[in-house]
């Protein structure tokens, strides 16, 4: 190990031309928010509010949720927190929202689709987010996972305005959503890509069975390719809407400085990927970081990709 990975963050994530791209985590819960703080986050980019009701059989009451998410934003004043509504189903499955005998949980009842079995609970979130973000100095910003259209995309965002919530956004993993960013982005403030999910439904491999993990890595042409597009949508005519990364293409230093070449705005990351993307996204102007990205679109597969970029970035040697 060298200074390169003892180095804490220091709450800067800077490429070497001054080109801003906050580092923000991804935490489940008020514990980890303490501890992504600490570790000098620029924020939270996805708080998943389901890893905070994994273990119940109910829906959680008002002030449950409302203890849940004070504890978060309580950790970031001043800072930017975007919640996840609940994305239960598939891997994470809750009592109170999945139906077990689905044949296809990945494609079944999950995350925003709820809102179409369990009408209600959704609601019933936003009003307690609401109420948490109240009187707390966190930015508050939140997002609906598993949205599929932009109907969907402006259903949420009306649910969140009639909430009080003046920062509704979508999550970009299913890859109708990606195709359609221009018209969803239409509807909302802001995107977050979810690379985990996207990678998964793109390449229809499921990102549980290790087996199928090298049709599985963001580094495949047709999930930067979706990345790409996505950008683009949110960049067009009458758009300007900010996109980040909450999957975890967002800790891979060598895919981070990729993301930011695509036009990425954010990156969102367990703590512990902090210091080590921050450090590597400290020694890439812009314009390089854009030459990778042009780099890896043009790779005939995700080895190359990996392989060419990591080449143009020696600086991951000292990282290990
Ligand atoms: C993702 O799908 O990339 C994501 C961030 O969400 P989760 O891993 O919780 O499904
Ligand atoms: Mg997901």
């Amino acid at each position: 190990t060298t200074a390169l990975t003892l180095a804490v963050f220091d709450g800067n994530g800077v490429t070497a031309d001054g080109h801003l791209v906050p580092l923000l985590a991804n935490v489940g819960g008020a514990k980890d928010a303490v501890k992504a703080a600490a570790a000098n986050a620029q924020g939270v980019g996805l708080l998943r509010t389901e890893f905070c009701f994994l273990d119940r059989d109910e829906e959680p009451t008002h002030e449950e949720q409302i203890t849940a998410y004070r504890g978060v934003f309580d950790a970031f004043p001043g800072k930017k927190v975007v919640v996840r509504t609940l994305d239960a189903g598939a891997d994470k499955p809750l009592p109170f929202l999945t139906d077990a005998s689905e044949p296809n949980p990945a494609l079944g009842v999950r995350g925003y689709r709820t809102d179409f079995t369990s009408p209600g609970v959704l609601k019933r979130q936003l009003a307690a987010i609401a109420a948490a973000a109240e009187g707390t100095e966190a930015d508050v910003w939140v997002m609906a996972p598993m949205i599929s259209t932009a109907d969907e995309a402006g259903d949420f965002a009306a649910m969140c305005a009639e909430a009080g919530l003046t920062n509704p956004g979508v999550m970009v993993e299913v890859p109708s959503a990606a195709l359609t960013a221009e018209t969803i982005l239409g509807k909302v403030n802001f995107a977050s890509l979810g690379t985990n999910d996207l990678t998964q439904y793109a390449m229809a491999a499921d990102r549980q069975l290790g087996p199928l993990a090298a049709l599985n890595t963001p580094w495949q042409p047709a999930v930067l390719r979706l990345i790409q597009l996505t950008v683009a949508g949110s960049l067009a005519e009458g758009n300007q809407k900010p996109v980040g990364v909450c999957g975890e293409a967002a800790a891979d230093p060598a895919l981070a400085v990729v993301l930011v070449g695509l036009g990425v705005n954010t990156l969102s990351m367990t703590a512990r990927a902090l210091s080590a993307v921050g450090a590597v996204l400290n020694t890439v102007t812009l314009a390089e970081a854009q030459r990778l990205a042009t780099i890896a679109l043009a790779a005939p597969n995700a080895l190359e990709a990996r392989a060419q970029v990591r080449a143009e970035l020696p600086v991951l040697d000292e990282l290990g």
